[in-house]
């Protein structure tokens, strides 16, 4: 009898034991976005923008962030008090942070603050696949893996302030990363729609470009400009 009791205990657990991962695994993040912004585009709207104290940033695409993000469109956000930014954990990437992911926010700053904010609101919503200095060292990689203006200078399209149309903008990339970005748009100061910022997305263990399972939503003009910086 105590045996059958046993038995029944153990296969009981045998079927809960699935549904319980289950159900923490689905709270889980399913993808993220990466995404790049352009300086010019963050600098030349009404509310402008203030440079680094490093000094004015590299004519290129800067890191705005590595996003978890579920399929439906929703998002995980600062998941973890516990573990505060602590720029010791990544002094090996710093120099390379502060040519990849310069702050624009005014007052001027170091970046710090930009990417205490990134790894709080959204790394920390990643730590059950890469931890702090991952989260950093994978956006490094990315941003150099990805390279958003050799792949629009490659098909013509540079920032000189001249429009292109989204389509081109879209294909190029499309063309030399083999993956669909998500192109979002703002203003310059006279209301023209430029282009701001580039999504790609990441799979969940954080190892490559994957095609995006939603796009945020947003839209662009046709013909959109593209300012220098
Ligand atoms: P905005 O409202 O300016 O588009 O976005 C403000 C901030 O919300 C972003 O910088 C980012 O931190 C977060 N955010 C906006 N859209 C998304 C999204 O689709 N996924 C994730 N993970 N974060 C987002
Ligand atoms: P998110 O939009 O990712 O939630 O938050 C961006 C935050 O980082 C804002 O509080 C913004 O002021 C700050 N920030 C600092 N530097 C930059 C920058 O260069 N670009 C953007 N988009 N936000 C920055």
């Amino acid at each position: 009898m105590k045996l059958l009791h046993a038995s029944v205990c153990l296969i009981s657990l045998l079927l809960v034991l699935p549904s319980i991962f289950a159900a923490s695994s689905s709270k889980d993040f399913d993808f993220f976005y990466f995404v790049q912004q352009w300086p010019g585009s963050y600098c030349d709207t009404q509310k402008s923008c203030c440079y680094p104290t490093s000094g004015k940033p590299a004519a290129d695409f800067g890191i705005h962030g590595l996003w978890p993000n579920y399929k439906d469109g929703t998002y995980p956000s600062n998941c973890d008090a516990s573990k505060p930014f602590d720029s010791s954990t990544i002094s090996d990437l710093i120099s390379s942070m502060k040519r990849s992911w310069p702050t624009l926010a005014c007052p001027s700053g170091s970046g710090e603050a930009f990417w205490e904010h990134e790894w709080e609101k959204h790394g920390t919503c990643s730590e059950s696949v890469i931890n702090q200095h991952e989260y950093f060292q994978t956006s490094l990689k990315l941003k150099q893996q990805t390279n958003l203006l050799g792949a629009l200078t490659k098909a013509g399209i540079n920032p000189d302030g001249n429009s292109y149309s989204l389509e081109s903008i879209r294909d190029s990339i499309k063309e030399s990363t083999g993956f669909t970005p998500w192109i979002e748009c703002n203003r310059d100061g006279s209301g023209n729609s430029q282009l701001y910022q580039v999504y790609l997305c990441v799979d969940r263990s954080a190892s490559g470009l994957i095609e995006c399972p939603i796009f945020p939503r947003g839209k662009c003009g046709t013909e959109i400009e593209f300012p220098s910086f």
